[in-house]
């Protein structure tokens, strides 16, 4: 055991600025504090890329195309050429076969060091062209006779360098951080009993393994970032990141919030008003949210449910539970297409109510955003739909009490943190709920979701027949074409999905353009209507109008559809290019159709040749209907970051973890975290600081923000 005063030191030494260890001035120490270390320590838990095998010698013959080895052997030639540019061709033979090292970048003392027969190693990606093997500006090292090559003990680690801190320096800065952790071991700050329970080394171990593997150490599950000393860092920055989420959680709901009381006679008038009764799943998880926004601290709350469960409802509820207590409610879309078919439903269903419902759209005009600036923060709109825009500083609410955040993954944790400060003269913090428009699998919501309760609305409303999906490739368009005049002759709609072009909304516009025109001169009796990225608001809202009262039958859309939209008689879908679209997004698209009593088709037209990974998502498309089981295979065939959309919102960027390869972790994580916050004072404890130092670095972010 060591002493505490022993333990003290060694924080004190690993804490210590980088410029304790040999070498490094203030220039140096800059550098390394734009890349945010600052510590000892830092470097640390800087973690490789990536390892490189330089244990070996690889024969030139047995070398790989696309593998990064290490090979000797003796200069045949080494020419200058000019074609297409000045580059430096060396050829090396080694008995087994011959390879050409090739530099655009060399000087003439280079050069002449490449004599006929001298003696040298390389180390590169080995390449196959028509005239052989090559390496592009291989690391080299040319040889004395008698010497022999200088493979290394261990694999490589390789860090990610930039301007000013090559490979070679931090390598040596993170073997000067080893050396000095040997002598004054970190703080181990995941419970023992959990590195027990799941055969885990310790802190200390798991860092030199991960820096400067041992000969012996497991390559290959290094390689693949699956060694224990790998899992070891992961759990720990996978529980540093699930205690961040819960600080926020707890700094978030330490504000007070207006309580509102369960059943105002509004919410009674709002139900008698609809055509059909909720399904049981949405009156549970609108009691849920009740007995939340009863408490006077900030309700933080997640409903999740697969497209077409009803989950606009079951907002609508909240929002006029919360208004019948006197406070308004703002209701936050991702996108201004949306934020209008939000309008129209809040309208439809608050109006009877007499229930003000204003829109603060980018599109308005000057003196009518004035004009709706005023009624928010006089207090008279009490129902408040807009995009993220609703957020900025100019916008004030009276009384602001529930923050309803539609299809949330396209906002950042941060965004929603900005939330609380909205509340308006009342000085109280709203209540927040977040609707998902995909199901998130559980692993996934554990970790990117820990600072939110979650409900879920697990049945979708009754006399819904499954929609049936066929996959039909470009060939057969005109039989599609067929298909789709027989629907409309029978009084159906039809929904044209073009293909998505990721790089320009300009030429995913033009092709939805051309689409329509081709459509429309097809299929002469079709009243062909378009929408896309690129429409004028006012256009955008009247082509879904049109189509949401049947003026035209088929709505030729890009992408701009995929979630919210709500149309029930239309009951047929072509997708084009589905082979394109990942697995979440073929689902949300569908889930347009499906919404009537009418029995639905979607039909995923496709490209050939199919890669084997679309293949796979249109097959998983064709067997299944349930968007839990679809999100599943989603993550599994594409990985959290496409499934969170997080390349946007940065929410879950991990250095080490990978939520699908680790997601056996998250079970003890979420123990250990529990344990950790146990007590009332958690976030002041050294543990929890450090933690969050490690791993999260700017800590004030996570606390008290
Ligand atoms: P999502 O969960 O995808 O947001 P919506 O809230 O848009 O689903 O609901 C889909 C459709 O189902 C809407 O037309 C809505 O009016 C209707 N709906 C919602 N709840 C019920 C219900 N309990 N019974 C019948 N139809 C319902
Ligand atoms: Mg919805």
């Amino acid at each position: 055991m060591p002493s505490s005063r022993s333990s003290t030191e060694a924080r004190h030494a690993l804490q210590a600025s980088p410029r304790s260890l040999r070498g490094v001035g203030p220039a140096l120490a800059e550098k390394l504090a734009a890349l945010g270390i600052h510590r000892v320590e830092d470097l640390l838990f800087q973690m490789p890329l990536r390892y490189e095998d330089r244990t070996h010698v690889t024969p030139i013959g047995g070398a790989q195309p696309g593998a990064r080895v290490m090979i000797e052997g003796e200069v045949a030639v080494a020419e200058v050429v000019f074609r297409p540019r000045r580059t430096l061709l060396v050829r090396l033979m080694d008995g087994t076969g011959q390879l050409t090292l090739r530099f655009f970048h060399f000087s003439n003392a280079q050069r002449a060091g490449f004599s006929r027969d001298r003696k040298l190693t390389a180390f590169g990606e080995v390449r196959l062209l028509k005239a052989g093997k090559e390496m592009v500006h291989p690391e080299y090292r040319l040889l004395a006779d008698s010497e022999s090559s200088h493979t290394e003990a261990g694999l490589s680690a390789i860090y990610p360098t930039t301007d000013g801190i090559h490979q070679q320096r931090m390598r040596k800065l993170v073997g000067g951080a080893l050396q000095l952790m040997r002598r004054h071991p970190p703080a181990e700050l995941v419970p023992a009993s959990l590195l027990q329970d799941l055969v885990l080394p310790t802190l200390r171990q798991a860092l030199e393994t991960v820096h400067s593997p041992a000969p012996q150490a497991d390559t290959q599950s290094l390689i693949n970032a699956e060694h224990p000393a790998q899992q070891r860092l992961a759990l720990e920055e996978l529980l540093a990141h699930q205690v961040s989420m819960r600080l926020l959680r707890r700094s978030v709901q330490s504000e007070k919030a207006p309580p509102i009381p369960p059943g105002h006679p509004l919410i009674q008038a709002l139900l008698k008003q609809l055509p059909f009764d909720p399904t049981a799943a949405q009156h549970r998880v609108f009691a849920e949210i009740s007995s939340d926004m009863a408490l006077d601290q900030p309700m933080l709350r997640l409903v999740q449910g697969d497209v077409g469960s009803g989950k606009t409802l079951v907002a609508a509820l909240a929002a006029v539970a919360a208004i019948g207590a006197g406070m308004q409610c703002a209701l936050m879309a991702p996108t201004e297409l949306l934020a209008e078919q939000h309008e129209a439903s809040y309208r439809r269903w608050l109006e009877p109510l007499d229930i003000e419902v204003v829109r603060l759209a980018g599109s308005l005009r000057a003196a009518e955003r004035r004009q709706a600036l005023a009624s928010v923060e006089g207090g008279r709109a009490k129902m408040v739909v807009g995009t993220h825009a609703l957020f900025q500083d100019a916008v004030s609410f009276a009384c602001l009490g529930l923050v309803i955040i539609d299809e949330q993954h396209r906002f950042g944790v941060h965004q929603r943190l900005a939330l609380r400060d909205k509340g308006g003269r009342h000085g109280l913090a709203p209540h927040q709920l977040v609707m998902t428009a995909t199901p998130i699998p559980r692993t996934l919501a554990m970790t990117a979701y820990a600072d939110l309760d979650t409900s879920i609305i697990d049945e979708l409303p009754p006399g819904r027949t499954p929609v049936k999906t066929v996959v039909i490739p470009e060939e057969r368009r005109d039989e599609v074409i067929d298909r789709v005049a027989t629907a409309c002759a029978e009084g159906r709609q039809i929904y044209w999905v073009c293909p998505l072009v990721e790089t320009s909304e300009q030429l995913e516009a033009q092709a939805a353009e051309d689409t329509a025109a081709v459509l429309a001169d097809q299929l002469p009796k079709v009243r062909v209507g378009l929408v896309h990225g690129r429409l004028k608001a006012a256009d955008k809202a009247s082509a879904m109008q049109q189509f949401a009262n049947a003026t035209t039958d088929l709505l030729v859309a890009t992408t701009v559809i995929e979630v919210g939209v709500d149309v029930p008689n239309a009951s047929l879908m072509i997708i084009e290019n589905a082979e394109r679209m990942g697995l979440s997004q073929l689902h949300q698209l569908r889930g347009r159709v499906g919404r009537g009593a009418a029995a639905s088709t979607c039909v995923q037209l496709y490209k050939s040749p199919l890669s084997r990974a679309a293949r796979a998502r249109l097959g998983v498309m064709r067997e299944s209907n349930d968007g839990f089981v679809i999100a599943e295979q989603d993550l599994e065939l594409r990985g959290p970051g496409e499934l969170l959309g997080t390349r946007q919102t940065g929410a879950v960027a991990f250095r080490l973890a990978d939520l699908k390869r680790d997601a056996h972790l998250l079970p003890a994580v979420q123990n250990a975290a529990s344990q950790i916050l146990s007590s009332p004072d958690a976030e002041q404890s050294e543990t929890v600081k450090q933690l969050l130092a490690r791993w999260i670095g700017d800590a004030s972010r996570y606390g008290n923000v």
